[in-house]
């Protein structure tokens, strides 16, 4: 399944435009990118990250030789690429914001004594009803208690990068990971998460539908503390839409338990309004990150290439199906692929 089918299209036609010309000039790349912006718009794309990519294409292209034994088309796609690549947050390297900051300062200093004193990592979940946030809890957890317990931030990148790490150094485990329920308005929502925690095999903290969240997520830290728990993943309120009682709730629960992520879950199929999204909750609340989800049923990719230079916050992880598995750190690099075809 293809991204951006109206791009692939809008490059054969550049193919096309080129002909046989030997230089990458302003009128021979025109037309190409007015189909590269058309394109990018029907996408949904944001008007303003569109005009940034074509303006940043156009600059890497203008003046090129079209080299022996490279194509034209091949150039153009290849500025391309780089472009998208550096409006999703360029290569992921292991102190790349787009990792997920496992690294909790106090289990840190206190890494090799016992873990019951620890402060663990914690981690937030906030969304809009539907954007796929349970889903997403469950998939985390899942994802999160296959990695290891690690001093440093653990990065994204290969394995053999981790490897090569100070961390590869000292005893590895397991993380042992908590999943609070702190959707206390969606009734059905603390049921599910316990569905799903069964199903990947994490415990789920519950105080019931009558308590208030921020004193869920509190207990629940302390309840992770005593219990040797090293993450604690908050499954927070989801709402309709974004109101101020939702953003205060938010802020009260972070003020508690201070997180190491705050993420937000955002439905890829919303296209661009994922992206004004992601920057709302960033100015109400702060946040981390995002969680993109729905990525497998979207034709469009018009909120991966938006989230980031709308709202200046990195897309983390990308769902990808309806499975627990069905989670991927994100990349930006295989994105920019995907979208070229
Ligand atoms: P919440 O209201 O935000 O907690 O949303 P849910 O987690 O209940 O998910 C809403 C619907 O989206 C469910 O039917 C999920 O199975 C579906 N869903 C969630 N994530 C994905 C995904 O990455 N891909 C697909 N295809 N469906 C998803």
């Amino acid at each position: 399944h293809m991204m951006f089918d109206q791009l692939s299209a809008a490059l054969t036609e550049v193919a096309q435009n080129f002909g046989g010309k030997q230089r990458m000039t302003e009128n021979a790349i025109a037309p190409a990118l007015k189909s590269v912006r058309r394109a990018l718009l029907d996408a949904d794309v944001n008007l303003d990250v569109a005009t940034a990519l074509i303006d940043g294409v156009k600059r890497r292209s203008l003046g090129n030789e079209v080299i022996k034994g490279v194509t034209a088309e091949q150039m153009f796609v290849k500025a391309m690429y780089d472009e998208l690549l550096d409006m999703m947050g360029g290569e992921v390297t292991p102190d790349s914001s787009t990792q997920i900051n496992l690294y909790s300062p106090v289990s840190t200093l206190a890494y090799n004594s016992s873990s019951s004193t620890n402060k663990p990592t914690v981690i937030l979940l906030a969304g809009l009803q539907g954007a796929g946030k349970t889903t997403a809890a469950g998939k985390l957890a899942l994802y999160l208690q296959e990695r290891e317990v690690d001093p440093d931030a653990v990065s994204l990148m290969s394995e053999t990068e981790q490897k090569s790490t100070l961390a590869s150094k000292l005893p590895k485990r397991k993380r042992k990971v908590l999943l609070v329920a702190a959707d206390v308005y969606r009734p059905a929502a603390i049921e599910q998460l316990q569905i799903l925690g069964k199903q990947v095999n994490v415990e789920v903290f519950t105080l019931g539908s009558d308590v208030d969240p921020a004193i869920i997520a509190t207990e629940a830290v302390e309840y992770a503390k005593t219990n040797g728990y090293d993450t604690v993943l908050v499954d927070t309120a989801g709402r309709q839409v974004v109101d101020e009682e939702l953003m205060e709730e938010l802020r009260r629960v972070k003020k508690a338990v201070e997180p190491e992520e705050t993420l937000l879950v955002v439905d890829a199929m919303t296209g661009q309004a994922a992206a004004f999204l992601t920057a709302s909750f960033d100015n109400a609340v702060g946040i981390t990150g995002a969680i993109l989800t729905k990525a497998d049923g979207d034709s469009r990719g018009g909120a991966a290439v938006s989230i980031r230079g709308v709202s200046g916050k990195p897309i983390k992880f990308v769902g990808v199906g309806e499975k627990t598995e069905d989670l991927e750190p994100f990349y930006p690099d295989r994105m920019a692929s995907r979208i070229l075809g």
